[in-house]
């Protein structure tokens, strides 16, 4: 071997679940909390997921510690809703770009607060789910920011960004646009849909990579029929998914029971 070369990765199928959310999100059950999501999926067998909350990024350390040891890698992620009312998956390669996409959301985000009488929680915990505090801006609104916009942020932090759910008629890119933008820096369609079902109902989802997440707001939702399996090296990081959704490298992504 030539000095300088290091060897290729060992690649292997991961078990992925790239849409969850926490207590943090107003919508989610008080049991999605980082020790509960963990050991919940480590029953499951799922070895990597991205927490997903609305707009917010505060529970993702606590969850990446809870799951120190465990094996499951845990991926900085956010769930955005654009202008359009479109939601995204967000994910990103390291807690800084993350935390950058943060501060930018924060600026686009409409400053109204929880309702006090609809008994809605939005709570930032540790790792052993005591909690820090409450946030007590509503975090589920729609950004003045459009979904190309949000794309294009994402995508010049080295993120990622996954059209959520697109098979849904509400919050959805094909519910809300009815079409996927050409030139629309997405990475993946999210969807429950069998593609040939999609690709025939919606000929512009044609030639994107589909992934299957649970959009889990509670520990049931976790167990789904099927998940999302990528080929990707051991050491999983958000390099590899990306590589994976584009097939390069032997990486590849494929959704089964
Ligand atoms: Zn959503
Ligand atoms: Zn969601």
């Amino acid at each position: 071997m030539f000095a300088g070369c290091s060897p290729a990765p060992m690649l292997k199928w991961i078990k992925a679940d790239l849409h969850v959310h926490t207590v943090l999100s107003a919508c989610a059950d008080l049991d999605m909390s980082p020790r509960e999501i963990i050991n919940t999926a480590k029953l499951l067998g799922i070895n990597l997921l991205a927490v997903t909350d609305h707009h917010a990024i505060d529970n993702v350390a606590a969850c990446r510690e809870a799951a120190d040891g465990t094996g499951i890698t845990v991926l900085f992620g956010m769930e955005v809703q654009t202008r359009e009312e479109v939601h995204l998956v967000c994910l990103f390669p390291s807690e800084g770009s993350a935390v950058s996409f943060a501060a930018l959301v924060d600026q686009h985000l409409p400053p109204s607060l929880l309702s006090g009488n609809t008994g809605e929680i939005q709570a930032v915990v540790t790792a052993s789910d005591q909690v820090v505090r409450f946030e007590q801006r509503k975090l589920l609104a729609s950004l003045d920011l459009s979904v190309e916009a949000v794309c294009c942020a994402v995508a010049g932090l080295q993120g990622l960004s996954i059209a959520a759910h697109v098979d849904r008629p509400q919050y959805s890119l094909l519910g809300n646009l009815g079409f996927i933008p050409p030139q629309l820096p997405v990475a993946a369609l999210e969807t429950s849909s069998a593609a040939a079902a999609l690709h025939r109902k919606h000929p512009s989802t044609v030639g994107y990579p589909l992934l299957c997440s649970s959009d889990a707001h509670c520990l049931p939702m976790l167990c789904q029929e099927k998940y999302t399996y990528f080929f990707v090296a051991e050491d999983v990081n958000l390099s590899e998914i990306s590589m994976a959704l584009r097939g390069e490298s032997g990486r590849k992504v494929c959704i089964k029971s």
